[in-house]
């Protein structure tokens, strides 16, 4: 990325449960964009505003290093960076510009459905496998509760029955994934949107009148749609 580059650069999520509604938020606000199935980068037609298309997961972190100006990321996401760099002492701030209102869902805890269940305390010292463990930590931490993680990347619902582990913490919609894997969710640890970010540096001229402008547009699209 040209860091000279007077283009503003939104980091955006190429294909997933936030993709279509980011883009669908981005052309509503007045953004052009022509995109091409297997490309990265995608330039708007009308305005000095590029489109970075990446796995999620890449969208905090690029925003706090400043690699690009704004993204589009699920909280849940933005805290488990957040939480993962602080420990590792790399830069782990931004600025919150916007609660978006798509990307509801929630990061639970879920234990098999024929095990006893009477508050948080009974995971004391079990395995919990998740996608997300440094929200996890954070939270049994505050309940004071100790437990092991088994990370995983993917496939987190079959954990208990493969033998992998006690629970799990996973994001939930409706339920029916854990439903399926005979799961009863028991905590919600973290409940989640998609949120506008800015990196923390200062932006040019330039490119903070396009956030100028692109603000209160949001605000007006999320508004028309309550
Ligand atoms: P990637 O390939 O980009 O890493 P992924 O598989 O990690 O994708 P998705 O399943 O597409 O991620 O979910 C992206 C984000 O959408 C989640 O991190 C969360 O913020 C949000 N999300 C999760 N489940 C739902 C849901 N059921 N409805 C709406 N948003 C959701
Ligand atoms: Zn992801």
């Amino acid at each position: 990325v040209d860091k000279s580059s007077q283009r503003l650069t939104i980091a955006i999520q190429k294909s997933g449960r936030l993709s279509k509604e980011s883009i669908a938020l981005l052309q509503a606000c007045g953004f052009k964009f022509s995109l091409h199935e297997a490309r990265l980068l995608a330039h708007s037609s009308n305005q000095p505003v590029d489109l970075l298309r990446v796995r999620d997961d890449d969208i905090p972190g690029l925003v706090m290093d400043g690699v690009v100006d704004l993204g589009l990321v699920g909280e849940n996401v933005l805290e488990e960076v957040r939480l993962e760099r602080q420990a590792t002492k790399l830069a782990s701030t931004v600025q919150r510009l916007r609660a978006l209102d798509f990307g509801q869902c929630r990061l639970s805890l879920a234990i098999p459905k024929e095990e006893n269940y009477t508050g948080v305390k009974d995971l004391e010292g079990k395995r919990i496998a998740t996608t997300y463990p440094y929200l996890l930590q954070n939270y049994l931490q505050q309940q004071g509760v100790s437990a092991s993680n088994a990370i995983l990347t993917g496939s987190v619902e079959v954990a208990p029955r493969a033998g992998l582990a006690d629970a799990v913490c996973d994001l939930v919609s409706t339920g029916a994934t854990l439903e399926a894997n005979g799961l009863v969710e028991k905590e919600v640890i973290f409940r989640s949107q998609a949120q506008l970010i800015q990196r923390p540096e200062p932006l040019s001229a330039a490119k903070q009148a396009i956030v100028d402008q692109l603000l209160p547009r949001i605000d007006g699209v999320q508004m028309a749609r309550e």
